[in-house]
């Protein structure tokens, strides 16, 4: 057939002579690519296939098959959306393929994949909706701009524009190609090769240090355009790129510590410690006197906080600035409320001058990441809040303290639990800022939810070393209205080996008799319970259980009468909760 094996690597892609006049990639090149990453999860060929494959592209295919990849129809950063329900999809399908609904939903209980069903569906259209012999073959670059094309339309008669535009390319679309035009335009191509991996595939295939894309990928938050620049500038281009204004990058994230002393040993001598405030997280870019916030997940939410947009314009001292901090809800007195309250902010589009006066919220500032052109990612924490502390006018910084001291540690994380707050964030004070990353440099240490006092109920033998001794226990509490015993989990944690010995003992002597591998006994034995979270849970009867539950105390000085009730395990239940419920919300 007169065509060219491109790439030497493991993916060969042969083109027809009219393409290598054209140069442009048949979209069929891309679909058989998807489907050979299906196959597999070997990582390192799945890294050098897609590697060799964007080696031979235009730069503007680069990005547009960088993004279809990675299961995207737009960048990150990128607010537009495309719009386009399954619902309509699927009846553009149906009508291709001139069949009834009842063929997608067969399709679907037969491969439960929306791309693939469509495949299916396609595969034996009854009739041409239009020839496929005699169709011109899709180039990737045709399938990236109606992408585009169907994100920009907007207003009056925009649905029908959009279907048109999807029935144009569905209809001239190959089965195959019509699966991953689908999977992309509904964020569900499964190929398992996100960024990470992309990262990887741009510095194999332009010969670049790994490490160098990583670092453009973070700062212009957009690696398919990183492999664009990779592609035509090179080395050089990739060390010129420097943070942009207006684009934000994924937040720095923190792993949890158990306690402020874990914290001095991870992060040395002298530590940082801020409040951990009860709200939501946002990025502020400013130039000039425009400025635009994004939320955690970097969406644009600056038309729901006029309020913060006046603030910054108002009281910033730079020019240019990148800055991070939360914004709490706060009722007329000042004081903060409830998360829900801050998340209806965040929805409303419409009236929001109305929820603004309703709903006031404060900033606080916690970092700055850019300045005036100088990046300060790179900077250490203590001279990025020292900055911060110059340019934030009167806007508020999160409390702070430095210490080398873990029981002042101890009080500040005090103090914050008894103010409201979560806990405290410890910031290395050296450490850089590094965005998307979940590292050690930040550690959020949680108020310890107060121990609870419970009554061993029953008791099963251990294995191995422990197999004679009675050292896994189920732990009760006391129903304050029915007195009846309600059991909230097991623990085989917290004791030494010579109590579980004497406990044994006991518990023998106490012996209601077995129950299975379980031995039943009177509920005479308080002890005193430390735990990490309270769970729902079917499981048990009072629908609650206690997670990595540990013995840290036997209280002898006790009398199961002055155990902890129930319902005091369920208070702690709610308020736990709700926290929860805020956090999973931003
Ligand atoms: P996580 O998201 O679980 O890693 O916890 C960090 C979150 O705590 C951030 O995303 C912020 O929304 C929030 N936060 C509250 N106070 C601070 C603070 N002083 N420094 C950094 N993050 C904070």
């Amino acid at each position: 057939m007169g065509g060219i094996a491109l790439k030497k690597n493991a993916f060969y892609y042969t083109l027809s002579n009219f393409e290598l006049i054209l140069m442009a990639t048949p979209l069929a090149a891309l679909a058989e690519l998807c489907e050979r990453l299906e196959s597999t999860n070997a990582r390192n060929s799945m890294v050098s296939w897609v590697a060799s494959f964007i080696y031979q592209l235009e730069a503007k295919e680069i990005s547009a098959s960088v993004l279809i990849l990675m299961g995207r129809v737009l960048p990150d950063y990128d607010q537009r959306v495309l719009e386009v329900s399954w619902r309509t999809i699927s009846r553009i399908i149906l009508k291709i393929a001139n069949k009834n609904a009842r063929s997608f939903t067969q399709a679907f209980s037969k491969t439960g994949d929306v791309g693939e069903a469509t495949k299916m569906v396609l595969q034996d259209r009854k009739t041409g909706h239009q020839s496929t012999l005699f169709r011109k073959k899709l180039t990737i670059l045709e399938a990236y701009r109606t992408f585009e094309e169907i994100s920009n339309i907007k207003g009056t008669g925009s649905r029908a524009k959009k279907e048109r535009l999807l029935e144009t390319i569905l209809g001239s679309a190959t089965p195959e190609e019509a699966k991953y035009i689908v999977n992309a335009l509904m964020g569900e191509m499964r190929l398992g090769f996100q960024e990470g991996l992309m990262e990887q595939a741009v510095a194999e295939a332009f010969a670049l240090p790994l490490e160098l894309v990583q670092t453009a990928s973070m700062l212009m938050g957009d690696i398919s355009e990183v492999a664009v620049i990779a592609k035509t500038q090179g080395k050089k281009g990739l060390s010129k790129i420097n943070l942009v204004v207006f684009r934000p990058i994924k937040p720095m994230m923190a792993q949890v510590a158990s306690n402020i002393a874990e914290v001095f040993q991870e992060h040395g001598e002298k530590v940082a410690f801020e409040y951990k405030l009860d709200g939501a997280r946002i990025q502020i870019h400013k130039s000039g006197s425009k400025v635009k916030i994004f939320s955690r997940r970097l969406t644009n939410v600056t038309d729901s906080l006029p309020e913060v947009v006046e603030l910054v314009r108002s009281q910033v001292g730079t020019t240019i600035a990148v800055l991070e901090g939360e914004v709490i809800a706060v009722n007329e007195n000042g004081k903060p409320m409830l998360f829900q309250h801050l998340m209806r902010r965040f929805r409303r589009t419409r009236r929001i001058k109305d929820t603004a006066e309703k709903i006031p919220i404060k900033l606080y500032l916690f970092d700055v990441m850019f300045v005036n052109g100088e990046n300060l990612l790179n900077k250490s924490y203590s001279n990025r809040r020292k900055r911060l502390a110059k340019i934030a006018g009167r806007i508020l910084l999160t409390k702070q303290i430095i210490t080398d001291n873990v029981e002042t540690g101890e009080k500040f994380l005090k103090e914050a639990s008894e103010a409201g707050h979560e806990g405290v964030m410890a910031k290395k004070l050296d450490s850089s800022y590094t965005p998307g990353i979940r590292g050690k440099k930040w550690l959020k240490v949680k108020t310890i939810l107060e121990p609870l006092d419970l009554i061993i109920v029953a008791a099963e033998y251990g294995y191995g070393r422990r197999h004679g001794w009675l050292s896994n226990y189920l732990l009760a509490a006391r129903d304050a209205e029915t007195g009846e015993l309600v059991p909230l989990g097991k623990t085989f944690k917290g004791l030494t080996d010579d109590e579980i010995i004497q406990m044994t003992r006991e518990l023998k002597r106490l012996s209601l008799g077995k129950e299975g591998h379980r031995i039943l006994v009177k509920p005479k034995i308080v002890v005193e319970v430390a735990y990490n979270e309270i769970q729902k849970s079917p499981k048990y009867k009072g629908g609650m259980a206690l997670r990595f539950a540990r013995i840290t105390r036997i209280r002898k000085d006790k009398d199961p009468k002055g155990a902890d009730t129930i319902q005091k395990v369920k208070r702690i239940y709610e308020k736990q909760f709700e926290k929860k419920a805020r956090y999973s919300d931003s």
